[in-house]
């Protein structure tokens, strides 16, 4: 037991300071490009690396993953420090340490479109999750329109003559129910047609992950920086770090999803929530209020996101009447 309490507290003084930079050495290089005489790690004229040696399988990978961007700075060391020490590492990034770890945005992206892969096939099963998604969706979609047709059946057989000679909207009145219908030439109702278009933004949203994820975080950030920009660790947050972070946890929440849809394709919900309940950890490691408080704080986020939210689709929907009512 003593054991265990003494490797935890190892773990989490690492947590807080994992590494120490090891100090030049005095070993003088000759740059293999341009003959330039220096110490360190790299030539100062040229970029040059001072250690190079033959060809190795490890150099060679490298090079290989550098095609995409990921043979430099550190994408294995971001990966770890992100699932096991999320908030310092995103302290110490806004400290200043950017060359230790990769970029936030790049990493955005890529993880996003690695995400995408491994949802559209690239897993245990090679099970493509994206069209399954697509299709419930629109099946409970059409579900719900065929309820509605149901009731407009009667309707359409009131107007169907009435139709050619006229061929404009007519207000009917259903025998089931009393409320007025409007319907349109092609005898389709406004619910169909608000259906159809609901059915088209969800597929746009499974089309485009990237940037609904994008403009979800842009939109998310808000209310957290207005719940986190006073906070003991960082007092004068800006809103451009508090939104660098954000980038930074949602690239933890990626990551552990996209294990969950690669090990449990299609079953991963569970995976999913976990990885919601795990961004309260960089939340509070970054700004070090009590778990409590951090919780209490994002609840108070999503709820005011919440009620912004439904302001929004009200306000939409009160047009939307308004201009219906106009034509
Ligand atoms: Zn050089």
């Amino acid at each position: 037991m003593e054991q265990l309490k003494e490797k935890y507290e190892k773990f989490k003084a690492w947590q807080i300071k994992p590494h120490e930079v090891v100090k030049l050495s005095a070993e003088k290089h000759v740059c293999a490009t341009c003959g330039t005489e220096f110490h360190g790690n790299y030539c100062p004229r040229c970029g040059q690396k001072a250690a190079i040696g033959r060809y190795s399988f490890k150099s060679a990978f490298l090079l290989f993953l550098d095609v995409w961007g990921l043979g430099n700075r550190g994408m294995f060391r971001t990966i770890r420090d992100l699932l096991l020490r999320p908030g310092y590492m995103i302290r110490d990034y806004l400290n200043g340490m950017q060359m230790a770890y990769f970029p936030p945005f790049k990493m955005f992206f890529l993880l996003i479109a690695l995400s995408v892969l491994v949802e559209s096939g690239l897993n245990v099963k090679f099970e493509n999750t994206i069209n399954k998604t697509k299709k419930e969706s629109v099946q409970g979609l059409n579900d719900i329109n065929t309820n509605t047709q149901i009731n407009e059946t009667d309707a359409n057989k009131i107007v169907t003559d009435t139709f050619d000679i006229i061929g404009k909207p007519i207000i009917v009145q259903t025998a089931q129910n009393k409320h007025n219908k409007v319907i349109n030439i092609n005898g389709e109702s406004i619910e169909t047609k608000i259906l159809k278009k609901l059915e088209n933004i969800v597929n746009w949203i499974i089309d485009n992950q990237t940037l609904v994820s994008f403009l979800w975080l842009i939109t998310l950030s808000l209310p957290l920086y207005l719940f986190f920009h006073k906070n003991p660790n960082i007092p004068d947050l800006r809103y451009s770090e508090c939104f660098v972070a954000m980038v930074y946890i949602t690239n933890m929440m990626t990551i552990i999803s996209t294990a969950g849809s690669f090990f449990l394709p299609g079953k991963s919900t569970a995976i999913e929530l976990l990885s919601y309940i795990l961004s309260i950890v960089p939340m509070k490691q970054l700004f070090g209020f009590s778990y409590k408080r951090t919780i209490a704080k994002l609840i108070g986020a999503f709820v005011l996101l919440t009620i912004a939210g439904i302001t929004l689709i009200v306000m939409i929907v009160c047009l939307g009447i308004y201009l219906l009512h106009l034509l």
